[in-house]
């Protein structure tokens, strides 16, 4: 997921009296929702190798939200079941810890880091590292390029780390039980195009933070359109049928790319084919603007192919790396 950083309850009044334009509020955060992060995972673990996949559970279950975060709500006591349940529930992490008060936004002037807790690095929430921004520029207006870190620096410096064999200590921001989530969360977040740019217009020169600026509806914003076209519907039921049809519309074939570039590229490239064609408009709260009639049937068939495609390239990774 990605929301721009001040959404709050007041942020609706506050940006009332304001406009993009005039107020930094670049340094969004929010992909895909919690749906759509848990079916890449679902995805990706069901075709781990059973090697990797012990690794993996063995990971995930020294994480510190373990059992209070990963197993919430999972009833069955069938261990495989739970160890699937846990990496699945893991993929969202990252999103819930911008809510979480045990985290602090370190993005924020004068932030003040909350107390480390046992078994983290550090307890900073990384808001940036959920996107990158690949500048959309159509009216040639001017991007502000985004600083890392952000999703490709920290893909890339998490994908060498994941397989370590070492004995990394916890508090060490190079152990891959802290990172696991990330990688499954951030590697999700990328197949969402709009994690992947930012579209700068003369009238909107700041960007639209991934289309958080983009005003498409009643409370809706064209981000929060891609980050839901994957459904939000959160049962078992919706996972395995969503699943099984992503699967059989989009067979893994070939290759697997694994470079975090080339994925990002590819966000790039779809952004432009099927996300932004609509025009240059950008609505406003109370005027939004009215998309292409098919629009949203299309965007949930092109999300359920990056779902797919996900979903096979986390797996591809891991089983490279932690083979
Ligand atoms: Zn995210």
């Amino acid at each position: 997921m990605r929301t721009p950083r001040l959404f709050a309850a007041s942020f609706a009044v506050w940006f009332s009296l304001s406009t993009a334009a005039l107020f930094p509020l670049a340094s969004p955060t929010l992909a895909w929702n919690a749906t759509g992060h848990r079916l890449i995972a679902a995805i990706a673990y069901d075709r781990l190798t059973p090697k990797v996949r012990a690794r993996v559970d063995a990971l995930i279950r020294k994480h510190p939200d373990y059992e209070t975060l990963f197993l919430r709500g999972v009833t069955s006591t069938d261990p495989a079941v739970r160890a699937r349940m846990a990496f699945i529930n893991a993929a969202v992490w990252p999103d819930q810890i911008k809510g979480d008060p045990r985290f602090y936004d370190e993005t924020r002037a004068n932030a003040s880091p909350t107390p480390l807790l046992p078994g983290f690095p550090d307890m900073a929430r990384h808001t940036t590292w959920h996107y990158y921004d690949t500048p959309i520029t159509p009216d040639g207006a001017e991007a502000e390029i985004q600083k890392p870190p952000h999703a490709l620096s920290e893909l890339n410096r998490i994908l060498p780390l994941i397989g370590s064999k070492a004995d990394v200590p916890p508090t060490s921001a190079a152990n891959p039980t802290y990172l696991l989530p990330w990688l499954e969360h951030v590697e999700g977040d990328v197949h969402q195009p709009l994690h992947c740019v930012s579209r700068f217009l003369k009238s909107q020169p700041k960007g639209d933070a991934g289309g958080n600026f983009v005003y498409v509806g009643p409370n809706r914003n064209l981000h929060s359109l891609w980050d839901g076209a994957a459904g939000n519907d959160m049962s078992d039921a919706y996972l395995a049928k969503y699943i099984a049809d992503a699967q059989t519309a989009h067979p893994a074939h070939g290759r697997m790319e694994k470079k975090p570039e080339k994925w990002i590229a590819e966000g790039y490239r779809i952004a432009i084919s099927d996300v932004y064609t609509f025009g240059l408009e950008t609505g406003t709260r109370d005027h939004p603007i009215t998309l292409p009639s098919g629009y949203d049937a299309n965007a949930a068939k092109v999300a359920q192919q990056r779902i797919a495609i996900a979903g096979y390239r986390l797996a591809a990774v891991l089983n490279e790396k932690l083979k």
